[in-house]
């Protein structure tokens, strides 16, 4: 039997048929019959529904410094922002009145932002619209932070595990960071009962297929509810300025194992395919993702939070993109669905 039709059946491989399969990321047939069965697994779980994640890029200050992000610490060609609570709170005001139920805070790791000010900050946002889900996405904290922002009201949180190859996460971070913490990060926000998003970057410097079939082992044990994926998109200020940036095809290919290996997997369609593809959220809505995360900055900040060059939607306001949203989401067949979309358990 060959490895396609074992993934199909089995719905796992080991790492050296995950590679194998990959090697086939080309092959039009094979990608065709695994986004067929990704799309019929996505229809049976969540019909046509599309999520939709408020993202409100709130500070982009960061005590980091990944080699890959453009908004590191060491890049002094950033226009460094924060935006107050006040702020905030009306980014998710007018988010709520435009149909969103999730809000997603993603920022660098910024000192400022202490659990005191986070804690405030969650329970104002619970307080004024209690039908919706909180998302964090700020990076590796300790377990005891981790608690006190879900006793806080925060449901989900996002943390890439970049990579699970632990050399190659090395050679993409600096040695102040550890990818041990990372992946305890992930499992101690599993143990406190969030909502718990990993992922990484297609296409990384030095990304090898033997890296993306440990991934998605890596995948397999953690059981996320969440999984971010997007081709990785090279910045101007960074030593990475001359990649070549993550492939299309391979992300979409990626999209469709990952749902076919977590078949009820919250998946979005991410801002960097779209970044990569004038159509490429609506090609991962129909290989399998289900969630669409627009932003809902203010527009002034939107060009200074700047992880890779190019990105999409940095001149558009909320309303805007929403509208023009809806109609790149129904061109697939697919529903804005306005609630708050947990995962299935
Ligand atoms: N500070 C938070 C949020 C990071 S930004 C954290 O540490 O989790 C969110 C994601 O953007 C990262 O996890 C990374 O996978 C992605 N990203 C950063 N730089 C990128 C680049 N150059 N191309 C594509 N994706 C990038």
């Amino acid at each position: 039997m060959d490895v396609v039709d074992r993934f199909l059946e089995k719905r796992t491989l080991s790492q050296e048929e995950f590679v194998c399969l990959l090697q086939q990321s080309e092959d039009e047939k094979v990608r065709e019959t695994l986004r067929r069965e990704a799309l019929a697994l996505c229809r049976r779980y969540y019909g046509n529904k599309v999520y939709i994640r408020g993202l409100i890029e709130f500070t982009n200050y960061c005590k980091n410094n990944c080699y890959y992000c453009g908004i590191r610490r060491d890049n002094h060609h950033v226009n460094r922002y924060r935006l107050s609570e006040e702020e905030i709170l009306s980014c998710c005001r007018e988010g709520y009145a435009l149909g969103y139920r999730t809000f997603v805070l993603q920022g660098g790791e910024d000192p400022y932002f202490t659990d005191e000010r986070l804690v405030s900050l969650l329970r104002k946002i619970k307080n004024d619209h209690p039908d919706c889900a909180i998302t964090l996405s700020v990076g590796e904290r300790e377990k005891e932070s981790y608690r006190k922002l879900r006793e806080a009201g925060a449901d989900r949180y996002l943390l890439r595990h970049e990579t699970a190859d632990r050399d190659h996460y090395h050679s993409l971070h600096p040695p102040e960071m550890h990818f041990s913490h990372r992946i305890r990060c992930l499992y101690d926000l599993k143990e406190l009962g969030y909502q718990v998003g990993a992922g990484c970057m297609v296409g990384s410097p030095g990304q090898t297929l033997a890296n993306l079939a440990d991934d998605l082992l890596f995948l397999q044990r953690l059981q996320p509810e969440m999984v971010g994926i997007g081709p990785f998109i090279p910045h101007h200020d960074t030593r990475y300025a001359g990649e070549k940036a993550g492939s299309v095809e391979m992300t979409l290919f990626l999209l469709s194992v990952i749902r076919i290996l977590l078949p009820k997997v919250l998946l979005p369609a991410t801002t960097a395919l779209g970044t990569m593809d004038e159509y490429g959220r609506e090609k991962g809505l129909l290989a399998g993702a289900n969630v669409i995360m627009p932003n809902l900055s203010p527009e002034k900040n939107r060009k200074d939070y700047s992880l890779y060059d190019n990105k999409i939607c940095t001149g558009e306001e909320a309303a805007q993109s929403i509208a023009s949203l809806i109609k790149r989401v129904e061109s697939v067949g697919c529903q804005v669905a306005v609630e708050r979309g947990d995962a299935l358990r």
